[in-house]
C-alpha cells in the first residue's frame, strides 16, 4: 500500500510514526482523559511486543492520526494500481470484499497469498482485519480473454477457500453480479430457491436488478472493459500509463473523494456547481466514455465532453489530492488541443499544449478561418 501511495503521491511526514514492517494494524485507543489513553496504548503495546514480538508505536498527535488514517480511507484509490519494475499495472475490484471469522484471518490470509501466487496474480490488502473483512484489488487482466479466464479460475478458487474457512464472499459491500454466480458454493439449493421465491413476492416481474442476485448472469458477462477502446491522435505521452489516455482515465474508480466538500482542495468547480459532470470523477467518467465510442461516439469533436470540461480550473487539485491522482488538467489540454485542431474557434482562454518539439503551441485563432493557425506542432514544425 506504501509502496502504491508512494509510485505518484507526496509522502505523507506521519509515515515515519509506522514501525518498520511489510504490514501495519491500526488500534484505537480511549481512556477517561489523553493522559489516560496514552497509559492504556503503551500497555497494549508492552503486551503486543510480549506476546506477539511485533514493533508498535503510539501515534498520539491527532495530525499524525489524520494523516494515517487518511492513507486508509484513500486504500480503496491506491490500490487500484499496484507497483512494478517500472511504474506500476492496473488492479480491479472483484474479491475485494470477503470476510472469514476473525480467529481465521491469519490462516486465511497465508493460504489466499498463495492462491495468488498460483494464478500469477498480486493484489494489497487492506480492510477491517477486527472483523475479518479484507479488501484487496488484484491485477486481473480484464482486457484479454486468457486474463479473464485467470480472472474467472481465481474467482472459484477464492469463493471455495472463504467457504472452507466459515466464511462470506461478501463482508460489506454485497453480492452483486460479480460474485452471485458463486453462491451456490456457499449456500445450499433449498437457500437458493428461498432467496428467489421471496424475491418473486416482491417483483413478480423481475422488474429490480434482473440477472443480478436472483438468477445471475454470468459474473464475467459485462466487464466494464469489453469491447474496443477508440485509438484516438494522443499528442501528451503519459508516461505513468503506458502512453495511453484511455488507461489513465480508467485511474478513477469512483471513490468520489472530489466530491467531498468538507475536505481538501478538489474539485472546486463541483463546489461551486453541485453537478456531478462538474467533478473530476464525472469529467473521468466521460472521457472514458469518448474513449470507448458507444455513448460518446464522436470523438474528440464531442461537445458534452468539451462542456463538462469547460469549467475545469486546471489547477491540478486532483493531480496532488485524487488517491489514484488523476490529472484532469493535462487531460484537458489533451481535448481542446484535439477538439480544436485543425479548426477555427479555439478560445483564448483554453490552455495549450506545447508542440512535442518543445516551442510553445500556436496562438489561438483570431477569428478568420482562412488565418486560423491551430493545428498540431508549432508554427515552425
Ligand atoms: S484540475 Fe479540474 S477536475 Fe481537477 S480539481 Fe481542478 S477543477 Fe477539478
Amino acid at each position: 500500500m506504501i509502496d502504491a501511495l508512494l509510485v505518484r503521491g507526496r509522502r505523507p511526514a506521519a509515515l515515519d510514526r509506522l514501525p518498520d514492517g511489510g504490514g501495519w494494524l491500526f488500534i484505537e485507543i480511549g481512556g477517561d482523559d489523553p493522559a489516560d489513553a496514552h497509559a492504556n496504548a503503551e500497555r497494549v503495546a508492552a503486551v503486543l511486543a510480549d506476546r506477539t514480538g511485533a514493533a508498535t508505536s503510539i501515534a498520539a498527535d491527532p495530525r499524525d492520526q489524520k494523516q494515517l488514517w487518511g492513507i486508509r480511507e484513500a486504500a480503496s484509490g491506491i490500490a487500484t494500481r499496484i507497483p512494478t519494475a517500472d511504474g506500476s499495472t492496473e488492479a480491479w475490484p472483484g474479491w475485494e470484499d470477503a470476510a472469514v471469522p476473525p480467529e481465521r484471518l491469519g490462516a486465511y490470509l497465508r493460504e489466499f497469498r498463495a492462491l495468488l501466487l498460483d494464478h500469477g496474480l498480486r493484489g494489497i490488502p487492506y480492510g477491517h482485519f477486527g472483523e475479518g473483512c479484507v479488501h484487496v484489488r488484484i491485477d486481473f487482466e480484464l482486457t484479454t480473454e486468457d486474463g479473464r479466464a485467470r480472472f474467472r479460475a481465481f474467482m472459484e478458487d477464492a469463493a471455495d477457500l472463504v467457504v472452507a474457512h466459515g466464511g462470506s464472499l461478501s463482508g460489506e459491500h454485497g453480492d452483486g453480479q460479480a460474485r452471485a454466480e458463486l453462491l451456490p458454493r456457499m449456500y445450499s439449493p433449498e437457500i437458493l430457491r428461498l432467496f428467489e421465491a421471496f424475491k418473486a413476492i416482491w417483483d413478480p416481474d423481475d422488474l429490480l436488478n434482473p440477472g443480478v442476485l436472483v438468477r445471475p448472469r454470468a459474473m464475467d458477462a459485462d466487464l466494464r472493459f469489453d469491447g474496443p477502446v477508440r485509438e484516438l491522435p494522443l499528442t501528451l505521452r503519459y508516461p505513468h500509463d503506458g502512453g495511453s489516455l484511455a488507461v489513465a482515465t480508467r485511474r478513477c474508480v469512483g471513490v468520489g473523494k472530489c466530491i467531498d466538500t468538507s475536505t481538501g482542495v478538489m474539485c472546486p468547480s463541483y463546489m461551486a456547481t453541485g453537478k456531478e459532470e462538474h467533478s473530476t470523477r464525472g469529467r473521468a467518467r466521460l472521457l472514458s466514455e469518448m474513449m470507448r465510442g458507444e455513448t460518446v461516439t464522436d470523438g474528440w469533436r464531442s461537445t458534452e465532453v468539451r462542456d463538462a470540461l469547460d469549467l475545469c480550473l486546471a489547477c491540478k487539485g486532483c493531480l496532488s489530492d485524487c488517491p489514484v491522482h488523476v490529472d484532469m488538467a493535462s487531460y484537458k489540454a489533451e481535448f481542446l488541443h484535439q477538439h480544436y485542431r485543425g479548426r477555427c474557434g479555439r478560445p483564448r482562454t483554453t490552455p495549450s499544449v506545447s508542440c512535442p518539439c518543445g516551442r510553445a503551441s500556436p496562438p489561438p485563432c483570431r477569428g478568420s478561418p482562412t488565418r486560423c493557425s491551430t493545428r498540431s506542432g508549432c508554427r515552425t514544425c
